[in-house]
């Protein structure tokens, strides 16, 4: 299947990094117009520097209004990739009130902020689009010292069933892409340590955890190519179901 998203024009949120970056690339190498949104300003002058059509945007998505601004100054999206997100570890007993609201901010509030802009931009131009929420396998499974993750994740799959029943009367489709472990940055934070690691990878038929470059592949395939809608994607290890 040929793959052209010619004439698309696409938005990547946490594009500075990781999996975001990847499928930044991956869509811009298929002719979408890009606009990476990302923090770090080196990151995404890198990023022009390695691809200079894709646009940037730097701007904490933690910060609602400042978020809000930016992404409504970007005119004609087609498609969303909600994939900005952060992780701080600890045991359930211990979280403290800072870290449950940054990752909450991040994982949860920013991608519904993000995507009501957009979306109501959609809706307008009756445009139609295609959103997908980067949410991850610890949406449905308990993981250790993950208990905001978890939840934040949990969250965003729950935003993506009920904005695909309330935006598909608006030709926009909604889904969400729920990896398991690739060692990005923030992927390091949780399975850098065997200790934690070998059990996980115990669990996966390849016995190895997932290539970004699998990942961009499998948005640029399936997100935005084919008529689904409300559904959630497993992105197990490479190879098989984690059981
Ligand atoms: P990385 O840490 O490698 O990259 C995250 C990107 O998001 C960075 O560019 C980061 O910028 C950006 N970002 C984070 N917070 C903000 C913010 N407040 N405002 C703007 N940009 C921000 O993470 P991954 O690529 O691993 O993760 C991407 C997504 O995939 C996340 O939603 C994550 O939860 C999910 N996921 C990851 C898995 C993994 O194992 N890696 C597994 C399952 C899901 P900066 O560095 O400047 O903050």
């Amino acid at each position: 299947m040929e793959i052209n998203f010619k004439g698309k024009n696409a938005v990547v949120t946490g594009a500075g990094k990781g999996i975001g970056r990847d499928v930044a690339k991956r869509l811009a190498a298929l002719g979408a117009h890009v606009v990476a949104i990302s923090r770090t300003q080196a990151d995404l002058d890198s990023l022009k520097t390695e691809v200079p059509s894709i646009e940037t945007v730097a701007v904490d998505l933690a910060d609602w209004a400042a978020a809000r601004t930016a992404v409504a100054a970007i005119p004609n999206v087609d498609m969303l990739v909600n994939n900005a997100g952060t992780n701080r570890l600890d045991k359930f007993l211990d979280v403290k009130e800072e870290d449950l609201d940054l990752v909450m901010d991040i994982n949860f509030k920013a991608v519904f902020n993000v995507a009501q802009v957009v979306s109501r931009q959609m809706v307008d131009r009756k445009s139609g689009g295609a959103i997908v929420n980067v949410s991850s396998a610890a949406s449905y499974r308990g993981l250790l010292d993950h208990a905001v993750y978890c939840a934040s994740k949990a969250a965003v799959d729950k935003l993506t069933n009920v904005m695909a029943l309330e935006l598909g009367q608006y030709k926009i489709r909604v889904n969400s892409v729920n990896p398991t472990v690739a060692l990005t940055e923030l992927g390091k934070i949780a399975w850098s340590d065997p200790v934690k690691a070998d059990p996980m990878l115990a669990r996966i038929p390849m016995g190895r955890f997932l290539d970004v470059v699998l990942i961009g592949n499998f948005f640029a395939v399936r997100r935005f190519s084919e008529g689904y809608n409300g559904r959630k994607f497993r992105l197990p290890g490479a190879g098989g179901v984690v059981r």
